[in-house]
């Protein structure tokens, strides 16, 4: 893997594309989803790379519909396990009934069974989605592809990196959609019924942390509304304020980290 100074500003998120991309090299990230993470960091740029307070709200409320919730599925992507398969676990671990779904766009027989050997890896036990038994109508090729026992009756369904077209397809087949997309424009985020707008990592730590409290006041089918369109608005705002806020060079916009020091000339 290509070594990077910690003293580099970007650091982390160098760190995370060199996973990545490694990922890619071992076939568990397909090309497309390189370029994905790429159109996910420039929002979370935006957003100064912290949870804002509409996706904190967004988390509790979901952590709510996923403790009450019959049949939960988290649908895992090739992204999703390279970047967070010990979250994924660990939110698992914490929602009783949360069953974890392969579920991807570029689908492979290889790539599902990486990804499910990923979660495996990292702890995770009775993996759906590896070989689809169940085609949902109306979309086309694999991304219909879906287990009987996970998303095909799901009640709630956790996508996070999805595409906006199946985010459509399960809401027509009534299922609840939370999305976690760090772009509120995106047609994921304009269709889900709660949508979290914060990077993946920070949002599943979140709804983990929010569970037990979840849980605790379980009422089982209960789904308390979501204001949709004003979680997306809040992001909207968000972004624009941190790109017009002043900054240094190598902060990121809305941050409050100090701004680099310029060299003495
Ligand atoms: P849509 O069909 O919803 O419009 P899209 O074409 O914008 O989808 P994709 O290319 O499928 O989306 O990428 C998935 C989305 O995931 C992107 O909108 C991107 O902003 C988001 N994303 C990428 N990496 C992360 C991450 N680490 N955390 C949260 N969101 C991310």
């Amino acid at each position: 893997m290509t070594r990077i100074s910690p003293r580099h500003p970007r650091y982390q998120s160098l760190r995370t594309r060199a996973r990545l991309a490694e990922a890619a090299r071992r076939g568990l990230v397909a090309p497309e989803g390189l370029i994905a993470h790429g159109r996910g960091e420039a929002f979370d740029y935006f957003l100064g790379e912290r949870s804002i307070p509409s996706a904190r709200r967004a988390e509790r409320l979901a952590a709510r519909w996923l403790a009450n919730a019959e049949r939960p599925v988290l649908s895992v992507n090739g992204n999703v396990a390279a970047l967070a398969a010990e979250g994924v676990v660990r939110l698992a671990e914490a929602t009783p009934r949360l069953a974890l779904e392969v579920n991807l766009f570029h689908r492979t027989p290889g790539r599902a069974r990486a990804v499910a050997r990923r979660l495996e890896a990292a702890g995770a036990k009775g993996v759906l989605g590896v070989r689809p038994t169940y085609r949902i109508a109306g979309l086309p090729s694999d991304r219909a592809d879906v287990d009987r026992l996970g998303i095909a009756r799901a009640d709630v369904c956790l996508v996070p990196l999805e595409d906006g077209d199946r985010a459509a397809a399960l809401r027509r087949r009534g299922i609840r959609v939370i999305s976690i997309d760090l772009n509120p424009l995106s047609r994921t985020s304009e269709t889900a019924d709660l949508p979290i707008v914060d990077e993946l990592t920070r949002a599943l730590e979140a709804l983990r942390t929010a569970m037990p409290g979840a849980l605790a006041r379980r009422r089982a089918g209960h789904f308390p509304p979501s204001d949709a369109s004003g979680l997306l608005a809040s992001a909207r705002r968000a972004m624009v304020v941190g790109l017009t806020r002043p900054r240094g060079p190598g902060t990121p916009a809305g941050s409050r980290r100090p701004a680099l020091r310029r060299p003495a000339r």
